[in-house]
C-alpha cells in the first residue's frame, strides 16, 4: 500500500489544521476534549459554535453528494478531517448522526432527503439514539418496545437505555417492533421524529459523576407515518445502513496520541522522589510501547481508509481498528495515572489533579469505550467470522 498523501489531500489536511488549531484555542477553560462538551453548558456552546462553523464549511459530511450538503469526497479525505479534529480535541462532530443520516440516505423517500438531509449538513438537528434496551444490548433484535399504528400516525411505548446526550438532544431516531410474530429481526421498524410528549429523558449518571448518558421512557409517543425511514418492518437494515459504512475510527487513534504526547511532557517536567520521571527506565519503557501501539493504531486506520478508497469490504478491518485502538486509550489512561501515583487519582477540577484531571477521567471514560458501539467480544466476533472466516457463533 501507499501511505503517501496526494498534494490535494495534503492541502486539505493544511486547511483542517489552521482551523482546529484556531477553534482549540477559543476552548473554554480545563477543556479536555472527548465527550465533556455535553457534560456542561459552556462545554455545550463552544461545541454548538464549532460545528455550526464546520457544517457552514461543508466539511461535516464531507463524502456526501454535493446536491445534500456534502462535498462528494473519499473515505481518506474524512479519516484525515477525524484525525485533525480528535488531535486538536476540536468537538465538531454531533453525536449518532451518521447512523439516521445513512438510514435516509439508503432507504429514504426523495422527499425525505430533501427534508432531512441538508438539516443534518447544516447542524441543525441533534439527535438521539434510541436502540438498546435495558435487556437489548449486543442482542439488539430482542427489542421490546413496540409501535402501534393508530390512524396518520405510529403509537410507540417501551424504555431505552445509554441515550448518549441525549438531554442536549431535539430529535430522536427509535427502532421498535411493529410486527411481534414476525422473525425477530424482520418485525422492526424505524422511526424518526422531533422530541415531543411521551418522551422523557432520566440522567444515568456515569462512574465519573458526569451527565452524559441517559435513561429513556417511552410513553404513548406518536410519529407520523411519513417520518417512518424505509419500510414498516424492515427498519434493521435501516439501522444496519450505518453500521455498514465501517469506519476506521481513527480519532480515538488520534486523539490518544495528543494524550500520551501531553503525557510525556509531564514525565519530563516532574520529579518524583528527586528524579524527573523521564529519566526513569520502567516509566521510559512504557512510554515507548504506548507510542509505538499508537502510531500502529494510526497507521492501520490509514490501511483501513485506504482499502476503503478501493471499493473494499472493510467490516473485520474497521473492527479490528475500532478494537484495537479502544482498547489502547484504556491502556494509556491507567498506565498515565500509575505513572502519576496518588496525583494520577485527583478529579477534575481539584488544582492537584494534573493534566486537568484528564487521564483520570479517561480511565473511566475509556471503558465504556469499550462496550458502546458494539462490545470488545462482539467486534472480535465479526474480525473471527469476516476476517478469519471463522464459523459463526
Ligand atoms: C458508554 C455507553 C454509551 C452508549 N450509548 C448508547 C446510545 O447512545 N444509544 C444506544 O441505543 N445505546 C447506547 N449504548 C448501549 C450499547 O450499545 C450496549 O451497551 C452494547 O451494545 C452492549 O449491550 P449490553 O450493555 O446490553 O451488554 P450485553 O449485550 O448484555 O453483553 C454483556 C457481556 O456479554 C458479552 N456478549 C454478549 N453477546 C456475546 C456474544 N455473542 N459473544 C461473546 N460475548 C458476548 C458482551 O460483549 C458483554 O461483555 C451505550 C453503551 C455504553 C456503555
Amino acid at each position: 500500500m501507499d501511505f503517501r498523501f496526494t498534494p490535494e489531500q495534503e492541502a486539505l489536511r493544511k486547511e483542517f489544521t489552521e482551523f482546529c488549531k484556531e477553534e482549540s484555542n477559543r476552548a473554554p477553560e480545563g477543556w479536555i476534549g472527548g465527550l465533556a462538551a455535553e457534560e456542561t453548558d459552556e462545554g455545550w456552546a463552544y461545541h454548538r459554535s464549532v460545528v455550526k462553523k464546520v457544517a457552514a464549511k461543508g466539511w461535516l459530511c464531507l463524502p456526501w453528494p454535493k446536491e445534500y450538503g456534502g462535498k462528494g469526497h473519499g473515505p481518506v479525505e474524512q479519516l484525515i478531517f477525524s484525525e485533525v479534529m480528535a488531535y486538536y480535541r476540536v468537538p465538531a462532530i454531533p453525536f449518532h448522526f451518521m447512523t439516521v443520516a445513512a438510514g435516509i440516505m439508503v432507504y429514504g423517500t426523495e422527499e425525505q432527503k430533501k427534508e432531512w438531509l441538508p438539516k443534518i449538513a447544516r447542524a441543525e438537528i441533534n439527535w438521539a439514539e434510541g436502540l438498546s434496551e435495558p435487556n437489548a444490548g449486543s442482542d439488539l433484535a430482542s427489542l421490546t418496545t413496540t409501535a402501534v399504528a393508530d390512524g396518520d400516525s405510529y403509537v410507540i411505548n417501551g424504555q431505552k437505555v445509554w441515550t448518549s446526550g441525549a438531554h442536549r438532544a431535539d430529535h430522536i431516531f427509535i427502532l421498535a417492533r411493529t410486527d411481534p410474530n414476525e422473525p425477530r429481526h424482520k418485525g422492526l421498524t424505524f422511526f424518526i421524529n422531533k422530541l415531543g410528549p411521551g418522551i422523557e429523558f432520566r440522567p444515568l449518571i456515569f462512574m465519573n459523576r458526569s451527565h452524559f448518558y441517559n435513561e429513556t421512557f417511552i410513553d404513548d409517543f406518536r410519529v407520523p407515518k411519513e417520518n417512518i425511514v424505509g419500510k414498516v418492518n424492515q427498519g434493521w437494515y435501516v439501522m444496519m445502513a450505518g453500521r455498514n459504512f465501517a469506519r476506521a475510527n481513527i480519532a480515538f487513534a488520534a486523539g490518544g496520541k495528543r494524550d500520551l504526547e501531553d503525557l510525556i511532557s509531564y514525565c519530563k517536567e516532574t520529579r518524583e522522589g528527586g528524579e524527573i520521571l523521564a529519566k526513569k527506565a520502567l516509566i521510559r519503557h512504557r512510554l515507548v510501547e504506548l507510542a509505538i501501539d499508537f502510531e500502529a493504531a494510526l497507521k492501520f486506520a490509514y490501511y483501513v481508509a485506504w482499502l476503503q478508497s478501493r471499493g473494499k469490504e472493510v467490516a473485520a478491518e474497521a473492527g479490528a481498528c475500532g478494537y484495537y485502538a479502544n482498547e489502547l486509550n484504556l491502556h494509556l489512561a491507567n498506565t498515565a495515572v500509575e505513572i502519576m501515583g496518588l496525583y494520577g487519582t485527583v478529579t477534575r477540577g481539584s488544582k492537584w489533579a494534573p493534566l486537568c484531571g484528564k487521564f483520570q477521567d479517561l480511565c473511566q471514560w475509556s471503558s465504556g469505550f469499550t462496550i458502546a458501539g458494539g462490545t470488545t467480544e462482539i467486534r472480535k466476533n465479526v474480525i473471527a467470522w469476516q476476517g478469519l472466516k471463522l464459523p459463526r457463533d
